[in-house]
């Protein structure tokens, strides 16, 4: 954060400046609620929000301190010593465990803190990308990815201790896994249990660390995967596969890999749903005469027919010839062809005299619609 002039502390708890202790306490405990991670999971700046609140709190709940604000502000108060003290705490859940105790706010905060911290514990989630072709999309296919995950060590299994060596009793912690933690705060000291930092909370610890992985047990390695993109996925759908994502720690179970697939835009088609649309050019006279022209499809080109008297904007549909329904067998959308009709440009003299007896020869009831090109418009957009 960048080091702004601290804010004060009676405008952060939002306490006029004649509040007196009671106050100041529910104003904070009120605040923190609010910046509490379950509450609050998707402000980046919770943390510091809370930081700040904390601080303000330090200041107001110490009456010397307070008094030392009110004459003389922020300056007064770093000349005193006194500094905001949070080392110690490395995340905004260990400064909540800190103030309110483990899952005092009634909530808890997941894996990684509280109670689960000792026992076994699951891998994290691998998040990888995947790019396929739309035909790819349209028929399925099998993708090779290849990332870095943490996987068990290849050379101790996991244990940790290189192959032949025992796991002895930690003498750190004397075999409890945990260790008692004591820190300062504006509710006074707190006593927490903390996983013991030698034997990560096992209460044993290899006698010689397995070389390769350092006594962890795990190392990072690239791996190499197929997965098996189902025909029919959409752009932007994410397939999961379960228990392919980082191993987990002291027995826990690995985490999932998630493939984000992207379908690579084809030139050709735009996708609608389940359906493909193409664009088919058709020269004016063709389209008043009638002919059969190809038309791209997601098997090659193909030779439509194109009926007499066929109009812009008119739509010919290949049924069952664009995407497959994700999942359904046997059900695919349509191939929708939009007719452009193309006017011929730079005529020669004889191809003008020619649309000149043909302009000469129109009657009404070679030009009249159908249907508007409204109806038109709307049966194309349905
Ligand atoms: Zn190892
Ligand atoms: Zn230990």
């Amino acid at each position: 954060m960048a080091s702004t002039r601290p804010r004060d502390p009676y405008e952060v708890l939002g306490v006029d400046r004649s509040a007196d202790d009671a106050r100041v306490k529910k104003a904070f405990r009120r605040l923190a609620r609010e910046l509490h991670p379950d509450v609050n999971r998707h402000d980046p700046d919770a943390e510091e929000k809370f930081k700040e609140a904390a601080e303000a709190y330090e200041i107001l709940s110490d009456p010397e301190r307070r008094a030392t604000y009110d004459r003389y502000g922020h300056d007064g108060l770093r000349q005193g010593g006194f500094a905001p003290n949070f080392e110690g705490f490395g995340s905004i859940s260990d400064l909540f465990e800190a103030f309110f105790g483990g899952g005092g706010f009634g909530g808890s905060f997941g894996a990684g803190a509280g109670a689960g911290r000792m026992g076994p514990m699951q891998g994290a989630d691998i998040a990888v990308s995947a790019e396929v072709s739309l035909a790819d999309a349209a028929r399925g296919a099998s993708v090779a990815l290849s990332f870095e995950a943490v996987d068990r060590c290849e050379v101790c299994h996991g244990n940790g201790a290189q192959p032949g060596t025992p796991i002895v009793t930690c003498e750190r912690c004397g075999g409890a896994g945990v260790l008692q933690a004591v820190s300062r705060s504006p509710f006074g000291q707190i006593v927490r249990q903390v996983a013991c930092d030698v034997c990560g909370g096992e209460g044993r610890t290899p006698e010689s660390p397995c070389e390769r992985c350092d006594g962890r047990g795990r190392e990072v390695r690239r791996r190499t995967l197929n997965v098996d993109v189902p025909a029919g996925i959409a752009d932007g759908q994410r397939i999961r596969l379960s228990g392919r994502g980082h191993a987990g720690e002291r027995g826990g179970p690995p985490g999932d890999l998630y493939v984000l697939v992207h379908v690579a835009p084809d030139e050709r088609f735009v996708r609608d749903g389940d359906d493909l649309v193409a664009v088919l050019d058709v020269p004016a006279p063709l389209a008043a005469l009638g002919a059969t022209l190809p038309v791209p499809t997601l098997e090659g080109e193909e030779e439509v027919e194109v009926p007499a008297g066929t109009q812009p904007g008119d739509v010919i549909r290949l049924r069952g010839r664009g995407m497959p329904r994700l999942r359904r067998e046997g059900r695919a959308g349509d191939l929708r062809v939009v007719v452009d009709v193309v006017v011929p440009r730079r005529l020669s003299g004889e191809q003008r005299e020619l649309l000149e007896r043909l302009a000469a020869s129109l009657r009404p009831e070679n030009l009249s619609e159908d249907g508007s090109l409204v109806a038109k418009l709307r049966r194309l957009l349905r």
